[in-house]
């Protein structure tokens, strides 16, 4: 599929930063718990908004792995549920899209 090549690097340099943004977040995470009460909570919440991102990065991760399997059985642009092509606008806005305009906006996302 060379039509997608371009497209292909590009999810590729999109898992090499969100993997980086991971680890980041993990490292983040294991910092030691300070002594002072007041301070634990405030880092009990700071590693709580963490783990929704890290959660967010892994989530996003998943999506472009697919879209990167789907561009090497040549699925790629195609609807997940209803097999339409995806238009071309909304694969550049989010390139690792799996639904059409249609359906994601039926699946509320
Ligand atoms: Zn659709």
């Amino acid at each position: 599929m060379k039509e997608y090549e371009e497209t292909r690097n590009s999810l590729i340099e999109m898992l090499e930063e969100l993997d980086d943004r991971l680890a980041r977040i993990s490292q983040d995470i294991q910092e030691p718990l300070d002594q002072n009460v007041e301070e634990q909570a405030t880092q009990a919440e700071n590693n709580e908004v963490l783990d929704d991102l890290g959660n967010a990065a892994r989530t996003e991760m998943e999506m472009v792995k697919q879209a990167i399997a789907r561009i090497d059985i040549g699925q790629y642009g195609l609807c997940q549920v209803c097999g339409k092509p995806i238009s071309k606008e909304r694969l550049k806005v989010v390139p690792y899209s799996s639904l059409c305009i249609k359906c994601a906006s039926q699946a509320g996302c």
